[in-house]
């Protein structure tokens, strides 16, 4: 088996006045985990659908190995997929629903024992799966899109709607199948949980490519961002930095928020000034304020809420909330 890649060239999608996704250009490499991140309305079930070949796109094109996944010959065997979360209608037992699977794709009847296995649902294999919790349901989710041992696992928002224990226990079978040298594209329109889960991450924003870059990165570049200072001779200050280009803020309480300059050489203009300095603080973005940032300008609005793009963006409320996960160990998939 080669190289599993997933490659999207400037694709774009629309429906009707929308468009879903533009221009969008990545490529997701094998062996870590790639997280799909973006506000609700991005673009990213369209992104994927599109990669399953399940809609066709305006233009560009979706490959996996260099080539259209409706065009692949054994698809289950090399593409894994898990679409939004849906509860499972039927009044099939779980192990028969994955059994039908594998007989439709000429996977041998062992696959199914072992996939159960993996994600834990062997106790339960017998029962109706329409009976089955979210949490459940999305096992079995995963256990479909195993079946056939792809190298390529596609998951849009496998997280939604998980207790923490179901969260951590996602995050540990993807950190597992990528450590397994597997393709793996993920969704979320939550920063924590990427940060979290993802070694690379594709963010996007009105179905267009906002970031493409390590994780390490995209907390570098929104980290540092401004420096608060509190100075007894603040008008002094201002117009030493503000004459070497610095943008300068002052706040409620009298602090000054120093943006485009590091801390050690706004303390160097405030000794040459003989400015006087109380506190010199660099200030650290949170992910979650990068990731608002970086989408700000690109978060969907509703034609009926009656906002303009110049109002505050709508990121769902508690969207950006991380989930409260312990930092511990659990079941791993072999
Ligand atoms: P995300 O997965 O990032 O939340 P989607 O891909 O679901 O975003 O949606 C992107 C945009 O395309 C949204 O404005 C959505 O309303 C629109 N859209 C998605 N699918 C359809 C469809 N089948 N018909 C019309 N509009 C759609």
């Amino acid at each position: 088996m080669g190289v599993a890649l997933i490659e999207v060239q400037d694709l774009s999608k629309r429906y009707g006045d929308t468009t879903a996704v533009d221009h969008l250009t990545f490529a997701v490499q094998p062996g870590r985990i790639t997280g799909f991140l973006g506000p609700n309305g991005a673009g990213k079930s369209t992104t994927m659908r599109l990669i399953l070949g399940l809609d066709r796109p305006n233009s560009g094109t979706a490959t996996i190995d260099g080539v259209p996944y409706a065009r692949l010959r054994e698809p289950l065997r090399k593409v894994g997929a898990l679409l939004e979360a849906r509860a499972v209608h039927t009044g099939r037992s779980a192990y028969h629903h994955l059994r039908c699977l594998a007989q439709s794709q000429g996977l041998p009847r062992t696959r199914v024992d072992e996939v159960l296995r993996l994600v834990g649902l062997t106790e339960v294999a017998r029962k109706r799966a329409g009976g089955f919790s979210l949490g459940m349901g999305q096992r079995l989710g995963i256990a479909a899109a195993l079946l056939g041992d792809p190298h390529v696992l596609i998951l849009d928002e496998p997280v939604n709607g998980l207790d923490p224990e179901g969260v951590l226990w996602i995050r540990n079978l993807m950190k597992a199948l990528a450590g397994a040298g597997k393709t793996i594209l993920v969704s979320s329109h939550l920063m924590s949980e990427m940060a979290q889960t993802a070694d690379h991450l594709v963010v996007i924003g009105r179905g267009k490519l906002i970031a493409d870059e390590s994780v390490e990165d995209f907390i570098a570049r929104s980290s540092e961002r401004s420096v608060l200072v509190r100075t007894p001779q603040p008008a002094q200050l201002i117009k030493e930095l503000e004459r070497v280009d610095a943008d300068v803020t002052t706040a409620d309480d009298g602090a000054l928020i120093v943006r485009g300059m590091a801390a050690a050489e706004i303390g160097e203009k405030a000794s040459a000034a003989r400015v006087v300095l109380h506190e010199l603080t660099p200030q650290r973005a949170s992910l979650e304020e990068a990731f608002m940032e970086l989408t700000r300008e690109s978060v969907q609005y509703h034609a009926d809420s009656g906002l303009s793009p110049e109002q505050p963006p709508i990121v769902g409320s508690g969207a950006l909330a991380a989930p409260a996960v312990p930092a511990a160990e659990s079941e791993v998939a072999e």
